[in-house]
């Protein structure tokens, strides 16, 4: 895997250090509160696992899949719905838990679709924000890195489900994909 990688731009103690800091600000914020952190499979698995060990109260998970790049590395400007929700979000606050954002069109679908549904209150967290192409007015209430526009893989996230389990987020060579 590592000699498809161009360049890392995060390594694993920086991610655990994003990590931390988000965890952080999340517990202060939720104190109390018994949030429903919403994670969008697959990319953002690893960072909510790693994210929920870094808060000490109770918080709820489930899992939402929703596919918009259908293996390719442009959006397709498409979200399907893949996996829906087991519990219902009416009078939750919830947190989306996002590996990135990228135009923003997985995050404002969903956005409006659990204002719909009547959740309390809605915010984000996004471990990398990757602003360059953004095309919906969505803004991560938490980030935790940025990185320029380059397509990303590793801790979570693959291209065609390769490269999920590198510890580290590197820049793809374009040979692998062109
Ligand atoms: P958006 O709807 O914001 O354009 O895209 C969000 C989703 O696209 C992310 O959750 C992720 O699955 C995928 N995505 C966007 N940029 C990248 C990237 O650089 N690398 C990978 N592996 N996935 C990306």
């Amino acid at each position: 895997m590592d000699q498809d990688i161009q360049e890392i731009l995060f390594t694993p103690a920086e991610i655990a250090a994003a990590n931390q800091k988000l965890g952080q600000q999340l517990a202060r914020d939720y104190h109390g509160k018994n949030p429903l952190f919403v994670c969008v499979l697959k990319g953002a698995i690893l960072f909510l696992t790693d994210l929920v060990r870094q808060i000490p109260e109770s918080v709820e998970i489930d899992f939402m899949d929703v596919s918009s790049y259908h293996g390719k590395t442009t959006s397709s400007g498409e979200v399907k719905i893949l996996k829906d929700l087991d519990v219902s979000v009416a009078g939750r606050d919830v947190v989306f838990v996002e590996d990135i954002i990228d135009t923003g069109k997985t995050l404002k679908a969903l956005m409006d679709l659990f204002a719909s549904r009547k959740a309390k209150s809605v915010k984000i967290v996004s471990l990398v924000d990757k602003p360059a192409h953004r095309e919906q007015v969505v803004q991560a209430d938490y980030i935790g890195l940025t990185c320029p526009d380059k397509f990303i893989v590793g801790y979570g996230m693959d291209y065609q489900e390769n490269y999920r389990n590198l510890p580290y987020i590197g820049v793809l060579k374009s040979e692998v994909y062109l």
